[in-house]
């Protein structure tokens, strides 16, 4: 709705049939895609007619970027399939080498659907912590973080080969031997911006004994005791990330604070095969929060048997259809230790609150062979600012919230300088600096690349590499 809304229109899902409701960021036209060939033919239209061209599976994107106004749309949601290996050999790879088990998912696959199949196969598959987002859409181009990030990498470290239509409608195989350029840029370059994906294999793994699941609460009483307590928590978020847990969290400011939800932090970390040892490890610093005066904090574990039996439980879909828009960034050790930096971050979450799309440190073994932010190589998760309206807010609130998640970014650039980036699935649709905070040092290659496959800019979006398109608040 965020989007379809587009800039201004104010026409609600309960407003009277005789209001005027304008076309807002939906195309005019949409292909329900069923096949390869008909995301051929409808590519090879746009480009005859010099159209706008959007890309949509499940419309979830953070940043507006399956929306686009006035353009005709390629849906892949109906582009149903999977297919399981024992021995995947990707194309042209070196033919003594020995395959993965590995599964190849059409375009529309959703995670749920995928991870249901795989406990039937007694495999898992590194996926998005939510049921309803993409498997083979943007998740997989923005990077895709997963619970299983910590032991496996993100979704991109996990991909063997993925086929596309391109902009002259032809039907690649993309892996590091067909074509290494195209394949390293689709792999955290972002969006639709490097063609139609219209199935991806990635490598699955083995399943663990069991999941734990920890729950950290620390609650503060007041402003200054929120303070002290947030300094503890971030560096209690170093401690538990290496110990090998990932999770997702909120911060609660004090000016929010309820006696339902107080000020503080309420995390929720998990960890495949985690023990006590591993939360021996990882959960002293929390603890050791009771010895501030106005903070407590408890750390709870529970424990699941299956990946299956965690999901059917903790899976959701946060944010569906709500107007949400967010300012984010990678945090980094670099941040987390310097006291300077640390407080104007605090800063922030008295102002804003914040929130925690994902914590974790993530497996980073083939970061140089992927497009997503160098600063991955260093992040503990995800902290994110932002914003939230309802439906029938007045445009004036709108573009008020909007420019405050601008402003948002601008404090964030200057705590973390010109080499902090962030996660560009969870990113600020606004962002002022968005080359340099996507994608930083690996812009450069991404423009590159994008100017051979696409010399005319078929592909584009809200912010994706080599675009023109800027949503403005
Ligand atoms: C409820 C919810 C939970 C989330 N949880 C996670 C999470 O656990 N981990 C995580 O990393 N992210 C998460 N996200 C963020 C998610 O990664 C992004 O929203 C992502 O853009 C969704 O991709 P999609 O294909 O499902 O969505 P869409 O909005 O349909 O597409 C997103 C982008 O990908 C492009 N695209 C889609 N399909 C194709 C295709 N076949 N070929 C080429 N381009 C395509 C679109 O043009 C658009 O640019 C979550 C988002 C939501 C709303």
């Amino acid at each position: 709705m965020l989007w379809e809304y587009g800039p201004t229109a104010q026409c609600f899902i309960n407003t009277t049939r005789e209001a005027p409701c304008q076309q807002g960021y939906v195309p005019r036209y949409s292909v329900n895609a069923s096949s390869v060939e008909h995301i051929q033919k409808a590519i090879r239209f746009a480009d005859k007619h010099d159209l706008l061209l959007v890309i949509k599976n499940t419309g979830h994107d953070h940043l507006g970027r399956s929306s686009g106004g006035d353009g005709l749309s390629i849906w892949t949601h109906n582009l149903k399939g999977m297919e399981w290996h024992d021995d995947f050999m990707p194309t042209n790879g070196p033919g003594a080498a020995r395959g993965h088990p590995a599964v190849t998912l059409q375009a529309g696959e959703q995670w749920i659907d995928v991870y249901g199949a795989a406990a039937e196969q007694k495999r898992i598959v590194v996926g998005g912590h939510a049921r309803t987002v993409g498997a083979a859409g943007g998740w997989l181009t923005g990077g895709g973080h997963s619970a299983w990030s910590n032991k496996y990498g993100l979704g991109i470290d996990n991909v063997l080969e993925i086929n596309v239509v391109n902009a002259d409608g032809e039907h690649l195989t993309l892996n590091q031997h067909t074509n290494p350029d195209h394949f390293w840029a689709i792999r955290g370059g972002g969006g639709c911006a490097w063609g139609v994906i219209t199935s991806v294999t990635y490598r699955t793994h083995p399943e663990p004994n069991h999941i734990q699941a920890v729950f950290v609460q620390v609650n503060a009483t007041d402003e200054v005791a929120f303070r002290k307590a947030m300094v503890g928590t971030l560096q209690g978020i170093d401690a538990m990330t290496a110990a090998g847990y990932t999770g997702y969290a909120y911060i609660q400011r004090p000016a929010d604070a309820t006696p339902e939800t107080p000020a503080g932090f309420g995390g929720f970390f998990n960890q495949a095969d985690g023990n006590n040892a591993t939360l021996f490890a990882g959960s002293p610093a929390f603890l050791a929060l009771n010895e501030i005066e106005g903070v407590s904090a408890i750390v709870f574990p529970l424990e699941y048997p299956s990946w299956s039996a965690y999901t059917g439980v903790w899976l959701q879909d946060p944010n569906v259809a709500q107007n949400v828009i967010d300012a984010s960034r990678l945090l980094t050790p670099k941040v987390v230790y310097d006291r300077t930096k640390l407080d104007a971050l605090i800063d922030m979450m008295v102002d804003y609150g914040a929130g925690f799309n994902f914590i974790g440190r993530v497996k980073n073994d083939t970061r140089a062979d992927t497009a997503v932010h160098p600063a991955w190589a260093q992040s503990l998760g995800i902290l994110s600012f932002g914003a939230n309206w309802k439906d029938d807010a007045p445009l004036a609130e709108k573009k008020q919230k909007k420019g405050m998640v601008v402003e948002q970014s601008r404090q964030l650039g200057e705590i973390f300088g010109p080499s902090g980036g962030t996660y560009i699935n969870e990113a600020n649709p606004f962002e002022p600096e968005w080359q340099q905070v996507f994608w930083g040092t690996n812009y450069a290659r991404l423009l590159k690349i994008k100017r051979e496959i696409d010399p005319t800019n078929l592909f584009v979006c809200n912010r994706c590499v080599g675009t023109d398109i800027l949503f403005e608040p």
